[in-house]
């Protein structure tokens, strides 16, 4: 089969490879398409748990071509996605139930061969019916997954006001998943005003494109959306250290910033400790999911997170390479699907 293989960072080419045999528990699936995201990017870079050589592709839709040995419960081209993460059930986070925090995690795209292939093998505990539903929609399952365990960490109140800055994909997905969570009011902004368009037409209510800049005026303009108050939530999906920063000003006393965006490994914000206290705010890191499948495919079949319209690049692994560049560069871009 063909697959992208990289041997050292930025460094990979598409090649023959053989076609992965499904073990004893296996599947084995052939892949439709998959989503790049931010963290392709970083893993491009050799950063964030990248070990070579590797194929990447974590946000698989596919169908069942093959079952290993004693595997039950599914049948050939059923359509599936795929939870990439697993942990190893041995370490001392994994005896704790902690399965996120195991010492040993690995991932489908990451530390074990990924999507952006023909085929791809998993073990069939991680492998997830999405018959009926559109590949375009089912292919969003993993980020929603990553979003339904954002919310494990942030816990919303009833009522909460929310402000989510970064409408990536992903930001996009979490601003949905907040407004049928608990909050009663999700504002959103982001740089690219046709993101901010896009957010409201799918039901958020309120929304700012951002001076790139001028982040001093667009935080000083929600805070004033916000009556001056601040939020009770406050998630930062950009990545950006200074959007980061801004999130602290931006969020109520007794508050919470949520980062959920991908820093770069080696940036640094500065924080008044003083008004960690004083104002009683909570900083809270979601990162990944594992458990989060589940509750990404009823709230993608249920149709409170929307994805229409939020497709607008398709390459072949062929033109991988620029498919990075899209992501990269390309300010029309938003969610960019890669097909074997
Ligand atoms: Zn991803
Ligand atoms: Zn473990």
């Amino acid at each position: 089969m063909r697959a992208i293989v990289y041997d050292s960072p930025r460094s990979f080419d598409v090649r023959e490879v053989p076609t992965p045999e499904p073990a004893s528990g296996e599947i084995r699936v052939s892949v439709i398409q998959s989503g790049l995201c931010g963290t392709d990017l970083h893993l491009h870079e050799g950063q964030f748990m990248a070990s070579f050589p590797f194929t990447p592709g974590h946000e698989v839709v596919g169908r069942v071509d093959a079952l290993g040995p004693g595997v039950t419960g599914f049948f050939e081209g059923e359509l599936v996605t795929v939870n990439p993460n697993s942990a190893c059930g041995v370490c001392s986070y994994c005896r704790m139930g902690r399965f996120l925090y195991c010492s040993n995690f690995t991932g489908i795209g990451s530390s074990r061969p990924g999507a952006f292939a023909e085929y791809l093998v998993a073990p069939s505990s991680q492998v997830f019916s999405v018959e009926g539903m559109h590949p375009d929609v089912a292919v969003f399952t993993e980020p929603t997954a990553c979003v339904a365990h954002g919310m494990d960490t942030l816990r919303p109140a009833p009522g909460s006001t929310a402000l989510v800055i970064g409408l990536g994909p992903t930001g996009m997905m979490l601003a949905q998943f907040l407004a049928a969570s608990g909050a009663l009011t999700v504002t959103v902004a982001d740089a690219v005003n046709f993101k901010v368009e896009r957010a409201l037409s799918l039901g958020l209510h309120d929304g700012i494109a951002m001076d790139r800049d001028d982040l001093v005026a667009s935080l000083a303009r929600l805070m004033e959306m916000s009556d001056g108050e601040g939020y009770d939530i406050v998630v930062d999906a950009t990545g950006v250290a200074a959007v980061v920063e801004g999130c602290v000003s931006l969020v109520r006393n007794g508050g919470t910033v949520l980062v959920y965006g991908v820093a770069d490994e080696n940036d640094r914000v500065s924080l008044s400790p003083y008004e960690i206290f004083r104002r009683e705010i909570t900083i809270k890191g979601s990162f990944a999911e594992i458990d989060g499948f589940p509750r990404a495919i009823r709230a993608l079949r249920t149709g409170r997170v929307r994805t229409e319209g939020l497709i607008t690049h398709r390459y072949s692994i062929d033109r991988y390479q620029e498919a990075l560049e899209t992501l990269r560069t390309d300010r029309t871009a938003h969610k960019i699907v890669v097909h074997p």
